[in-house]
């Protein structure tokens, strides 16, 4: 199973962090080592001080294929969850200024936490899709599914033409505007369409 991210596929989340807006999706992966599942606790890592949530919808690839046409690829994924692609923002900056991978600021355990899966409510993948993020009990990221610059099937077109897409596969489809650093003991929840699916504590 691998975990593919999207990143910088909201424009106020592109302006935020003074990135430029993509023309073409923007992927990096995540080890399966990364995933916590369950509800289970994020274990704030000893090599960064400025970890940042970032709340996203997460899909899950259904059946296999390569070099997806677009009009087709709303078949290969019908359910969606929220997660969190942590980042340790400082650690990032730096790979950043030299051009180098982002791995050890995107792919470090504990990095993924995903809720449980539910059926799309619109199998098409087009259907608006509502989540925010409290911490500690205050909103601080908000989004909707409309607003993201690569749909869904645009996303698994794009990154089937370079890798082929398993069953169980999870693709984190990118953060709005609002990422903001955690602290030991903070208090996350997570909301879909106003229903929680995601609920724990960074220790
Ligand atoms: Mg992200």
């Amino acid at each position: 199973m691998k975990i593919i991210c999207i990143g910088r596929n909201y424009v106020d989340h592109a302006k935020e962090l003074k990135n430029p807006v993509p023309k073409q999706p923007v992927f990096f992966m995540k080890p399966d080592s990364a995933l916590v599942l369950k509800n289970r606790p994020f274990f704030y890592p000893e090599f960064s001080s400025d970890v940042h949530h970032e709340l996203e919808l997460v899909i899950r690839i259904q059946r296999l294929g390569r070099s997806i046409p677009e009009k087709f690829a709303s078949r290969y994924y019908n359910e969606v969850a929220l997660g969190v692609d942590f980042t340790a923002r400082d650690l990032q900056a730096e790979m950043k200024k030299k051009g180098l991978p982002w791995e050890i600021a995107k792919g470090f355990d504990y990095s993924a936490p995903v809720s449980d899966f539910v059926p799309l409510p619109d199998p098409t993948g087009k259907g608006a899709l509502d989540f925010y993020l409290d911490l500690n009990g205050k909103t601080v990221q908000k989004g909707t599914s409309n607003d993201m610059i690569f749909s869904f099937d645009q996303i698994v077109a794009y990154v089937s033409r370079f890798m082929t897409l398993k069953t169980g596969d999870l693709i984190f489809t990118g953060t709005p505007a609002g990422v903001g650093p955690v602290q030991i003991n903070d208090h996350l929840e997570c909301y879909l369409q106003g229903r929680k699916m995601m609920d724990f504590y960074v220790k």
